[in-house]
């Protein structure tokens, strides 16, 4: 049996557990290896390494910790394509979708080999007569990991490079449905020279993630998945007094304005919302069609249904397997709910399967129109490659519809009109808006925020903002003694 290992104090070790999570190819539902439910005593001593190697790691000159980032950055890129691999196999993503997910990832290590400036603090001369004051910025201690299934690359780059960067230590608790990736990422890490003990990874589901979330040791969580999981981090971190950042799911809407290039916008809708098989909590899941752009949902449909899911290295594939029996379930399900709610199936791929690997988790491209507030594929974040497309007959509804719908991750509008986009930008209440772009994911100098249901806590999040999530502010104030200073109260003047 192939089982997976687990990082712990700089060595790669197997777990004494006998229970074991099968991680399966989606394409045909093969088990490739076995992840372990790490024991307590495991989870024990991970926490433990993290908090030996914070002692010595945070004294490590900042621009030491830079230029292990710089190292790291450097063999990620050496071994995209490996990775990438790696990451197909168990995720089912096509190839160009993978390299996507390793290279937002490199992203944000490139931002943690710019840690320096970021952990600049603040100076003020004579606040009084010969006192200064200034602040620092310091690392907190053991921060906790906790990462979904779906980008099983970039999600985990998004937490322990910047977290380290600034001095912490870090356990890393990846999903269980594809832990082979985050093991590459731990191994090319300590290739980099990171030393022992800084990153652990360590692996399981819900029993591991409620062990570390009760760990005094760990100061701060990082969680990304959906929202009943992510509601449960937020309050147990929280309860037991931890800073924590919770990204959930997410119901994006595109709103396309009668006034859009046609040819653009049902070419950029094909992708954001079927691409990577509906599995990106990015993906836009509503079309809102405003006025006479609805004479466009016809043709829209004929081009989603012309996108073949296929295997991960077939360049003709345009997406692959959901993740699991279970995420195709449940999708099924959420096909079969719309269709008895009254929501009009203008492509269905509830029968799709793939020649030769009927045993997968296929689910073709899938469009609902007329569809209605209350129906359930409406009101339910269905994580698959289903589009549902509704119609209003102004921006102002449009607005009013996104606003009021419980997620707030991501959205975007297409128009031509300036007058149009800025009012969507300003009113829109979701934490990530395109303008003529279907996924805006923003570069890791800015937040990667979300509203509403879709987001629980600090919101410093990925990237150069995440410095403020991962530190802790030291302001000191200083007299500096001086023979020639005159003893006694402060030297005031008098202003005129
Ligand atoms: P998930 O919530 O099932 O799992 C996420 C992590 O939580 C995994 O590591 C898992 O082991 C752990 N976990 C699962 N159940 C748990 C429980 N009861 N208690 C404690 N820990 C538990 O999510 P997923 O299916 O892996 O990922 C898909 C979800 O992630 C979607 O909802 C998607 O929208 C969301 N997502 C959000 C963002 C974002 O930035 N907002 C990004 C990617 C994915």
């Amino acid at each position: 049996m192939n089982k997976i290992e687990q990082l712990i104090n700089g060595q790669f070790v197997s777990s004494a557990t006998s229970q074991f999570i099968e991680v399966t190819n989606p394409a045909d539902n093969s088990v490739i290896a076995h992840a372990p439910c790490a024991t307590d005593a495991e989870l024990a001593s991970a926490i433990s390494s993290a908090e030996t190697a914070f002692s010595t790691w945070k004294k490590v000159p900042v621009p030491e910790r830079a230029r292990l980032m710089m190292r790291y950055q450097h063999l990620l890129k050496e071994h995209h394509d490996e990775i990438a691999t790696i990451l197909s196999e168990e995720t089912g993503k096509t190839f160009a979708d993978a390299k996507g997910d390793v290279w937002r990832g490199i992203e944000v290590v490139e931002q943690a080999a710019n840690v320096c400036s970021m952990m600049m603090g603040e100076t003020v001369e004579n606040v009084a007569t010969n006192i200064d004051t200034y602040s620092m910025i310091q690392p907190l201690g053991v921060c906790l990991g906790i990462t979904p299934f779906n980008f099983p690359a970039m999600i985990p780059l998004w937490m322990f490079p910047m977290a380290i960067a600034c001095g912490n230590t870090f356990v890393l608790k990846p999903s269980e449905q594809d832990p082979k990736t985050p093991m590459k990422l731990a191994e090319l890490f300590l290739k980099a020279g990171a030393p022992d003990g800084v990153l652990n990874v360590v692996h399981g589901g819900k029993d591991q993630v409620n062990y570390l979330l009760n760990a005094p040791a760990i100061k701060a969580v990082s969680f990304v998945g959906s929202v009943p999981v992510g509601q449960h981090i937020y309050k147990t971190a929280t309860d037991n007094m931890k800073r924590a950042q919770c990204f959930a799911g997410a119901k994006n809407h595109s709103v396309i304005m009668p006034d859009a290039n046609k040819e653009f916008v049902l070419n950029n809708l094909v992708g954001a919302s079927v691409g990577a098989a509906g599995q990106r909590c990015m993906a836009i899941s509503v079309a809102v069609f405003v006025g006479d752009s609805k004479e466009w949902i016809p043709e829209l449909a004929e081009r989603i249904a012309k996108v073949t899911p296929g295997l991960w290295n077939d360049d003709n594939a345009g997406y692959g397997p959901l993740i699991s029996p279970q995420a195709k379930a449940r999708v099924l399900q959420k096909i079969q709910e719309g269709k008895e709610q009254g929501a009009t199936c203008l492509v269905d791929g509830s029968d799709f399967t793939l020649e030769g690997y009927e045993g997968g988790n296929w689910v073709g491209p899938t469009v609902f129109s007329d569809v209605k507030v209350d129906m359930s594929i409406y009101q339910e974040e269905i994580f698959g490659p289903v589009l549902c497309c509704m119609v209003v007959d102004t921006l102002e509804d449009a607005i009013k519809l996104v606003n009021a719908n419980p997620y707030g991750n991501g959205t975007s509008i297409f128009t031509a009109s300036g007058a149009a986009a800025r009012k969507y930008q300003s009113d829109i209440e979701v934490g990530q808006v395109g303008i003529n772009v279907p996924i805006p994911v923003p570069l890791p100098f800015f937040s990667f925020t979300g509203w509403k249901n879709s987001f629980y806590g600090d919101l410093h999040a990925y990237g150069k903002q995440a410095v403020r999530f991962y530190t802790e502010t030291k302001t000191i104030t200083a007299r500096w003694l001086d023979d020639d200073i005159p003893s006694g109260p402060n030297m005031t003047i008098e202003l005129k």
